[in-house]
């Protein structure tokens, strides 16, 4: 028996790529090329090459569910391959080419990839993954002199047939970058992905629209580029890929050129930006308004406030692999629109609610904490874009027996029902029986006029367990002293948080995702307070 109901239509990409062909088909694909040169294209094209890649796939004997890796920066090419894979029944696999090649031949060997799409610029990289035990059938060099994908999709079968999509199938995958294990893979499916794509068009998470010019600067082997790709085929918007040259003035020269409306990348990309503006006063014409897009880490205080002075506008948002990612997005809430100032950048700093269809809880042994900005517990999140288990069913205790799945941060909950992260459970400093949340500290510090970049880090120390130590990078051309920032966080924080030692260096390690990477400066700093005991 049918029910009067609506039509029963999967959550397919395929009416992504085939509506912004049909009625945004003109609008722009920008991308920077490894020579500099600009590459521009259209969403037409690339709608018709990503069928044309999909075909060539089908031909190659790429079967439903089939992994096709990609290991490439962000380009149209690249954006094709986002489109291509899935219609062929495929699943993308972006490779991060940040990582070892060890550590990215067991990623690829995990997930099963069968075919690889490298850049032309990183065939160095691909022999030393395949050199590290990597097992790909079969290899497509895309651009430049060694060009394989174009001689691919000319000679694409025209008569291969396309699957017919299921909205559960699975689209594309990939792995956590690591930060505080081995990496885990996760599968995205076109239902999550859809669903996913939709609420990041809302005005109250990151608002995009037909109007903007989107560009993406984190990488789209990076959560798929924390999914704007799919946001604008959806929008119709023009995209700007900055390809290979991520430091501050390629950028901004993009930025001011293609007068890009939104752009997204983690903090030390905004950081860069925010110097680079402060060197050369005016010699950027950017768009009035510029939002940018900030998370994968806390987001400093100060470095919204400085952006505000500068005309652009940060926004802050938390996710992770494991959630699509968008998670959590921090806006003022309407009535505090006009609050004290200060108050409304605390607000903006912290990580925001959850968009519409995700739910998160904050809970500790006592169960669910209260929302009063006190309390802190484990960040528990679900949804339909939120993984409900990994590759290879890695780590099951990720999710409760009710349901959740674990974050692995720390947090808690303002009256507002605005959620801050205070640490990650695994870099949480326990001193003499007490937490001490690192990302607090680190906020803090980074809002001294002098300090660059701080990171807080436990040692092992003889009577308290654990003491911390920050980490500290200075802005160029400034001082500060040890004691001076010491006493800056005394005012701030309960006397035993203050860190023992202040170490001031050039700078500060990074994971492939640019996170400060502690798990290396604990290593570094594991026998500082050894000369105690
Ligand atoms: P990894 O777990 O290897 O770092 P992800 O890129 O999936 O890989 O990172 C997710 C984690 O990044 C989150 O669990 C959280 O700790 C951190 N994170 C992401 N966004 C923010 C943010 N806005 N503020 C603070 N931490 C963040």
């Amino acid at each position: 028996m049918t029910t009067a109901t609506m039509m029963d239509v999967p959550l397919t990409i395929d009416q992504l790529i085939d509506r912004a062909e049909r009625w945004m088909g003109d609008a722009e694909v920008v991308s920077r090329r490894p020579d500099r040169s600009l590459h521009r294209t259209t969403y037409r094209a690339i709608a018709q090459r990503a069928r044309r890649l999909a075909r060539a796939l089908v031909g190659a004997k790429i079967r439903p569910g089939d992994r096709v890796a990609t290991l490439m920066w962000n380009h149209a090419e690249h954006l094709e391959a986002y489109f291509g894979i899935p219609l062929a029944g495929g699943v993308t696999h972006t490779l991060n080419l940040r990582l070892h090649p060890d550590e990215i031949a067991y990623i690829a060997n995990d997930a099963g990839d069968r075919i690889l799409l490298v850049d032309d610029v990183l065939y160095p990289l691909y022999e030393k993954v395949v050199a590290s035990g990597a097992r790909f059938e079969r290899v497509v060099v895309v651009g430049c002199a060694r060009d394989q994908y174009e001689a691919l999709l000319a000679d694409a079968p025209d008569d291969a047939m396309l699957p017919t999509l299921a909205e559960t199938d699975a689209l594309g995958t990939c792995y956590t970058s690591g930060t505080t294990g081995k990496p885990k893979g996760v599968v995205y499916s076109h239902r999550s992905t859809m669903l996913h794509t939709i609420v990041m068009l809302s005005p109250d998470t990151l608002g995009l629209g037909r109007a903007d010019t989107i560009m993406p600067v984190v990488p789209m082997f990076h959560v798929n580029a924390w999914g704007l790709p799919f946001a604008a085929a959806m929008t119709g918007a023009k995209l700007v890929f900055p390809g290979p040259y991520l430091d501050a003035a390629s950028l901004l020269e993009l930025l001011a050129g293609e007068r890009v409306t939104i752009a997204a990348g983690v903090p030390t990309i905004w950081l860069g930006i925010r110097e680079a503006l402060d060197a050369a006063p005016g010699r950027y014409a950017l768009a009035p308004g510029l939002r940018m897009v900030v998370g994968g880490s806390a987001a400093p205080e100060q470095l919204i406030r400085d952006f505000d002075r500068l005309g652009m506008t940060l926004l802050h948002a938390w996710g992770m692999t494991e959630t699509s990612p968008i998670g959590l997005v921090s806006r003022v809430p309407p009535q505090l629109a006009d609050a004290d100032e200060a108050l409304r950048y605390q607000l903006r700093a912290k990580q925001g609610v959850p968009p519409p269809l995700v739910d998160v809880v904050v809970r500790n042994e006592a169960g669910e904490v209260a929302h009063d900005d006190r309390t802190s517990g484990e960040l528990l999140v679900r949804g339909p874009w939120v993984s409900g288990a990994y590759v290879g069913g890695h780590s099951p205790d990720r999710w409760t027996a009710d349901g959740w799945f674990r974050t692995g941060d720390v947090a808690r909950v303002d009256a507002y029902g605005i959620v801050q992260l205070t640490d990650r459970v695994a870099d949480l400093i326990k001193s003499g029986g007490e937490w001490i949340a690192s990302v607090e500290l680190e906020n803090a510090l980074m809002g001294h006029p002098a300090v660059r970049e701080a990171a807080v880090i436990g040692a092992p120390h003889p009577k308290w367990s654990e003491r911390p130590i920050a980490v500290v990078v200075l802005k160029p051309g400034q001082t500060a002293t040890t004691d001076e920032l010491r006493a800056f966080l005394a005012v701030r924080f309960p006397k035993f948080w203050v860190p023992d030692a202040v170490e001031l260096v050039e700078a500060i390690p990074r994971t492939s995702a640019g996170k400060f990477k502690k798990t290396e400066l604990r290593d570094t700093y594991r026998q500082y307070f050894d000369s105690l005991a």
